[in-house]
């Protein structure tokens, strides 16, 4: 009997199971696919605070990143905390950045205004055309999910506390009096407790109710092939439309004016939820994105219109050496409506984690954390 089976090999299954081993529980990790293949491998690698709301949701992050910093020692992955700096092409942007930093200079968020040249110094892969300045913010941390989730996993099976079972899908999990049991494609397996952390599978495992439930949303990203060597991106880079999408970004007032703009010039952005990040990994390959598009089962095709939109804005923000395209893939994660986690208890010792939406890279560690401090094994 395990102490602890974990369903679901992403970031939250992970990092539930790593900090179930530096508890010193025994623990048994159950993943469907020959390796993790969820939204865990399919983001850019932003270890975020920057965008996240005062409360619950910036204190993870800020607690995670550290957890990502110490784990990219112990299990090997590469980690770069060069910070994200958004870009104003507009005036309209840029004064809503000055209104923020004018409340945020200090930490938890650490930002600072940037005038066109210092922006170009910070992230060379920025367009100087129609640079009007840029905010930088100093707290964030960039990893390469591909190679971070691969590298933990390793680093978790090579624990003398943890096991990993992929190619096996869970069927089903309850609770009795003999403790929990988790029914596989490969038999049954029993535990004191199960945290399922299926990402927007959950509904095939743990029904919800559908009032409250997260939403699912699929989003669509490419990556170009390796820039010219020793050619440098800089910071991680957001643009100033991405304010509209960030809550940390909800009070400020002057933000109107870039909404009210958008929604006049280019209502096609609203329609498919894009606004541009971009990020160079250690290869030099750069990721860029993204789209937002809301609505349960989601179609697996690549919309071109989508990416052409998103390619055509990148370039009036960016200014890359190549823009060929290595590849393009969907990525789909299930968001709640608060919290940005939804964690029920269907059972007893059964517990669901999902609904981490936009932000799972950036708060997982800390939301596992908080779990075995408010679930103390009994
Ligand atoms: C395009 C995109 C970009 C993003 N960018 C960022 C970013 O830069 N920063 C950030 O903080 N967040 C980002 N996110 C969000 C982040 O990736 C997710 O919140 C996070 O990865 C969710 O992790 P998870 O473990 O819950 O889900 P997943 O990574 O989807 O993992 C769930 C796992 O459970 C397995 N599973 C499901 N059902 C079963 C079953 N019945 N039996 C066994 N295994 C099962 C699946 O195979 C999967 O491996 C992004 C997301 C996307 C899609």
């Amino acid at each position: 009997m395990y102490d602890l089976i974990v369903v679901g090999a992403g970031i939250a299954g992970l990092a539930f199971a790593l900090t179930a081993v530096e508890q010193g529980q025994t623990v048994l990790v159950i993943e469907k696919n020959k390796a993790p293949q969820g939204a865990s491998i399919r983001n850019f690698g932003m270890v975020l605070p920057l965008g996240m709301p005062t409360g619950n949701a910036l204190n993870r992050a800020i607690k995670s990143k550290e957890k990502w910093l110490d784990y990219s020692k112990k299990a090997n992955f590469w980690a770069n905390p060069c910070g994200m700096m958004m870009a104003a092409h507009h005036d309209d942007e840029m004064t809503a950045m000055e209104e923020f930093n004018s409340h945020h200079s200090l930490p938890p968020y650490r930002t600072r205004l940037l005038n066109p040249d210092q922006a170009q110094v910070i992230c060379p892969g920025v367009n100087p055309k129609g640079l009007v300045g840029g905010l930088l913010s100093q707290t964030e941390v960039q990893i390469n999910p591909q190679q971070a989730i691969k590298q933990l996993t390793h680093y978790l099976a090579k624990q003398d506390e943890a096991e990993l079972l992929f190619s096996t899908r869970v069927l089903q999990v309850h609770s009795g009096d003999a403790g929990c049991e988790v029914q596989t494609t490969q038999g049954t397996f029993n535990a004191k407790r199960i945290v399922c952390c299926p990402g927007h599978e959950f509904n095939d495992l743990i029904p919800c109710d559908e009032q409250t439930r997260p939403k699912t949303c699929k989003l669509q990203m490419m990556r170009t092939i390796k820039q010219k060597q020793n050619w440098a991106f800089g910071s991680m880079f957001s643009t100033g439309l991405s304010m509209l999408h960030y809550p940390a970004f909800d009070n400020v007032k002057s933000l109107a004016a870039v909404r009210e703009r958008v929604t006049y010039d280019h209502p096609e952005f609203e329609k498919h939820g894009i606004h541009i990040l971009a990020a160079q990994n250690q290869v030099g390959e750069i990721t860029l994105g993204d789209s937002h598009h809301y609505g349960d089962d989601p179609d697996p095709f690549i919309n071109q219109e989508v990416n052409f939109l998103i390619t055509q804005y990148a370039k009036k923000v960016l200014q890359l050496p190549s823009w060929e395209i290595k590849e393009q893939w969907i990525g789909i994660y299930s968001k709640t409506q608060d919290d940005h986690v939804y964690w029920t208890q269907p059972q007893d010792h059964v517990f669901l984690v999902t609904g981490l939406g936009g932000t799972g890279m950036s708060t997982s560690f800390a939301i596992a954390e908080e779990w075995f401090l408010e679930n103390q094994a009994g």
